[in-house]
């Protein structure tokens, strides 16, 4: 740690705090209102980005995993938070509610998330941010972030419950970033305080908060420190996507951070501040029978996987739920084919996104929107963002305008890379669903937020987060999640 601090004192760091389910609109409210004293402190002393695109579905895990790779899922290979293991026959959950863990074997999902999820799942084909800069030589430190993979081997001090399943033992090992905290499993400081396991084991903002001080406060900065804040997301499902009292709360651990400084202009000096949100949150509707889209009802005249028996022989559909998104396998495409599921799925007007592929092309239609568009990639249009497409059929579908051979987007932000990188994340034959605004999907065991909000949709309101930062002119090439670690790695270089 010493020789990082000597080696690199000279040298600006990058900080970046990742806080859960932030938002441009309710930010700006509550700094206007003076609940949110130290944003507002970062952005007049910043440059401020109100939308930069998070990928798909806006889930964090998916998320985590392109801001650290810098790719969308067809490369890091994280799909969702829920998705259908095809060689393993499973049902992964990283995590999405207690109840649903333990129908799926409790045991097995906290392996899932604690240890497959870095180690097995995301792709060796790609480097994270840890794993480029240790190459180079320079340190950097991950705090609460659930995608954390690095070139440095960690011990996972885990709860003497889990330890009693010898399966445990070996994996008890992890490989992360050189400097890791993984809530009370794995800690920078000595502190056991905000750690215990009624606290979420440290997966809370003021453990997270209480890292970062650690680090400043002993001088031991890495070049790079991502701190992830988990307790907005809470507050936003519950109260919806205008309410300020999240923001406020976590406004204290930031100004907490900032007070370790002898004055908050000392804490611009020789950092680089990057803070953003991961997703959005759309709104869901008060109203229970008509803001929950059952695809147990929806798909009732197929054989739906049920979660504790696993795949059985008569299965035909396997429903892999994200909130406001959701995978749905067939298992037996001649009996239950993909495009009878979508024509199903159509005939629901709270669904306006319905994708799959066929051969090469991506089949697009909707229940909102009339006809149906088809797309693959490398084609004589070029989008915001450079890539080239070839489109048929009906732009409007996702709400395109094509110009001059150009495709603009609107609803959905960077629409056609993140559906065909969501269909290409992993094998099966799937299809996905995004929910418009005002309602969530749900199958066996999913979580509810009717009269609060959720997220997982392609819609721009899950899908535009804010991003503030300090000590830079230069940004990112384009305004998106997947292009901030070629940005970053510029930071420090
Ligand atoms: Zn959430």
């Amino acid at each position: 740690m010493d020789q990082t601090v000597s080696t690199y004192a000279n040298q600006k760091r990058v900080i970046m705090l990742l806080i859960d389910s932030l938002m441009y609109p309710p930010l700006e409210k509550a700094v206007k209102e003076g609940a949110a004293p130290a944003f507002q402190f970062f952005m007049e002393n910043g440059k401020v980005f109100p939308n930069i695109v998070s990928p798909f579905p806006t889930m964090s895990v998916t998320v985590d995993s392109s801001l650290l790779t810098g790719t969308y899922a067809d490369i890091h290979k994280i799909p969702g938070l829920v998705w259908f293991h095809e060689e393993e026959k499973r049902l992964i959950n990283y995590g999405s509610h207690i109840r649903e863990l333990i129908k799926l074997g409790l045991i097995r999902s906290l392996k899932d998330v604690i240890y497959h999820l870095n180690n097995h799942h995301l792709s060796k084909e790609i480097k994270t941010i840890h794993e480029e800069m240790s190459l180079q030589g320079k340190a950097t430190a991950s705090i609460n972030a659930l995608v954390y993979r690095g070139n440095t081997e960690h011990d996972l001090q885990l709860p003497r419950l889990l330890t009693f399943f010898p399966s445990w033992n070996k994996e008890s090992k992890t490989n992360g970033s050189r400097l890791f905290t993984y809530g009370s499993f794995s800690r920078i400081s000595p502190f056991k305080r905000n750690g215990h396991f009624w606290q979420k084991f440290g997966f809370n903002d003021r453990f997270s908060a209480q890292e970062l001080k650690y680090l400043i406060e002993t001088n031991s900065l890495p070049s790079f420190t991502i701190v992830y804040f988990p307790d907005m997301d809470k507050t936003v499902h519950k109260n919806g996507p205008m309410d300020i009292k999240g923001i406020s709360k976590v406004d204290k651990q930031l100004q907490n951070i900032l007070d370790c400084y002898d004055s908050w202009e000392e804490a611009l000096k020789d950092h680089y501040w990057i803070i953003m949100g991961d997703n959005g949150q759309a709104p869901v509707g008060s109203d229970r029978n008509k803001a929950l889209i059952d695809l147990r009802k929806s798909l009732r005249s197929y054989q739906i996987m049920a979660l504790k028996d696993g795949v059985k022989d008569s299965d035909e559909v396997v429903l892999g739920v994200n909130e406001r998104m959701a995978f749905i396998y067939t298992l037996n495409p001649e009996r239950a084919p993909l495009p009878d599921i979508a024509q199903t799925l159509q005939k629901d007007d709270r669904i306006d996104v319905i994708a799959w592929m066929e051969k090469e092309s991506i089949h697009v239609i909707s229940g909102v929107r009339q006809g149906k568009l088809m797309f693959q990639p490398d084609g004589d249009l070029v989008d915001e963002y450079g890539q080239s497409w070839d489109l048929v059929g009906d732009a409007g579908v996702l709400n395109l305008t094509v110009k001059n051979h150009q495709i603009f987007y609107d609803e959905y932000p960077d629409a056609l890379a993140r559906l065909h990188s969501s269909l290409t994340s992993h094998r099966g034959n799937y299809l996905v669903a995004s929910a418009k605004p005002g309602f969530e999907f749900i199958g066996e065991g999913s979580p509810t937020h009717v009269g609060g909000a959720s997220h997982g949709g392609l819609h721009k309101q899950d899908s535009l987060v804010p991003m503030i930062v300090t000590g830079t002119d230069s940004s990112p090439k384009h305004l998106r999640i997947i292009d901030l670690k070629d940005w970053i790695l510029t930071l420090i270089d």
